[in-house]
């Protein structure tokens, strides 16, 4: 069989291998502590699951408009206008089947074959993928770990910027490490992205799932929202990931042409769940707030076991429910230094399941610290606390 070149460069997440892992290891009668899942295991709020199952049984079940239910893009474009400070209508809006699909379809518009985009790295594994699949030129830029924070290395990302760069990925609320741009390093992006003439895809899918403050994006500063594409999802905020709903957001010119792709993929996104969104957007938001109370709690608890346990460093991050810690010193610990090696270790003598930086993206020159990525989104607290006890005797014998 003769595929095609472009399937050559397609990636994928190496998470889902973590997971599959995992499962088989499960499946021997091994107990696993499953801290690789960025999903969740909490249950979509009960009002938001009823106005679901009404929309079906009202027969809304056949197609809907290729930009989304109106009543949906215009609700969803005030909520977006409230929170980034920015005035969006239901023209700014294309609703998704989930927020994934945005990044492909913001690189099939935006950028040719030759073109250079800035990435980050570590950073969701699907934006490298993506734009190599479509024919473009990745170009990493890294981050500095701070006190609190994953600081973007933002002297890195303005030295790789050369005539052939067009685009920019910002991923802010930031997965693995949690990170978020302080309001200094949006206003030093906005400066880059101005003086570049770069184009910018702000994925934005955790920007509701923080635990104190507010969230600020880079489409609020001036000169940003005519080019930013925002990629919102409904998955995280409404425990939704399997119900596949999200949108893009950005400028009209754009967004008319995201739509035109929605009627070549998938002509539209499921229509009785763009209901479900819609209370999600308007109605009692009892069990959301309690979703956010639920993952705070685990974050403060896996926090404090990660940073008792010799040879671990880990940022609480007010945001996303990823932990990025240090571990350089317990790897030396355990006398492991393949990546790969110990987490398959720590799987087969503790249970604990976790992805490492390896699954974030290809590691940069000069990388000396080792880092692995704890998910708290599908574990219970009881299991967090049995997790990292057995965790911490593997590291400190
Ligand atoms: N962007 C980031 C950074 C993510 O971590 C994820 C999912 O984990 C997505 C986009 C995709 O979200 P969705 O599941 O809504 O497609």
């Amino acid at each position: 069989m003769k595929f095609a070149d472009r399937i050559n460069r397609l990636g994928t997440e190496t998470a889902f291998a973590v997971s599959a892992e995992a499962t088989a290891f499960a499946s021997q009668g091994n107990k696993v502590y499953p801290f690789h899942l960025g999903d969740l295991n909490l249950k979509t709020p009960a009002n938001v699951l009823a106005a679901g199952i009404k929309a079906m049984q009202d027969g809304r079940t056949n197609y809907c408009p290729n930009a989304g239910v109106a009543q949906l893009r215009e609700i969803l474009a005030d909520d977006i206008s409230a929170s980034r400070k920015t005035p969006y209508s239901m023209e700014n809006v294309a609703i998704q089947p989930g927020g994934k699909p945005t990044i492909s379809k913001f690189f099939l518009v935006m950028m040719n074959p030759g073109d250079e985009v800035l990435y980050p790295n570590p950073g969701y594994p699907i934006y490298e993928s993506q734009i190599e699949f479509h024919g473009g030129i990745a170009i990493p830029y890294s981050y500095i770990e701070g006190k609190n924070n994953f600081d973007i290395d933002t002297d890195m990302l303005e030295s790789r910027i050369t005539p052939k760069t067009r685009l920019l990925v910002l991923n802010d609320l930031q997965n693995p490490t949690g990170a978020e741009c302080s309001p200094a390093e949006l206003e030093k992006i906005a400066e880059i992205v101005l003086k570049h003439d770069l184009y910018v895809l702000c994925d934005e899918a955790y920007f509701d799932i923080r635990y104190e403050g507010t969230s600020n994006s880079l489409v609020s500063l001036p000169g940003m929202a005519e080019r930013c594409v925002i990629l919102h999802t409904f998955s995280k905020k409404f425990a939704m990931t399997g119900w596949r709903l999200g949108a893009t957001i950005g400028p009209k010119e754009i967004i008319e042409l995201i739509i035109k792709l929605n009627v070549n993929e998938e002509s539209c996104s499921n229509h009785f769940v763009q209901y479900a969104a819609i209370e999600g957007l308007t109605g009692d938001q009892t069990e959301t707030q309690q979703i956010l109370a639920t993952l705070k709690d685990r974050r403060d608890l896996a926090v404090d076991l990660l940073n008792d346990i010799e040879g671990i460093r880990c940022i609480r991050p007010n945001a996303t429910f990823y932990l990025y810690p240090n571990v350089t010193g317990a790897m030396k610990k355990t006398g492991l230094t393949d990546y790969d090696d110990f987490r398959r270790t720590a799987l087969h003598e503790t249970g604990v399941s976790f992805c490492t930086r390896l699954h974030f993206g290809r590691p940069l020159e000069g990388e000396d610290q080792y880092y692995i990525r704890m998910a708290y989104s599908g574990i219970e607290p009881a299991e967090i606390k049995e997790g990292l006890d057995k965790f911490k005797a593997f590291i400190e014998g």
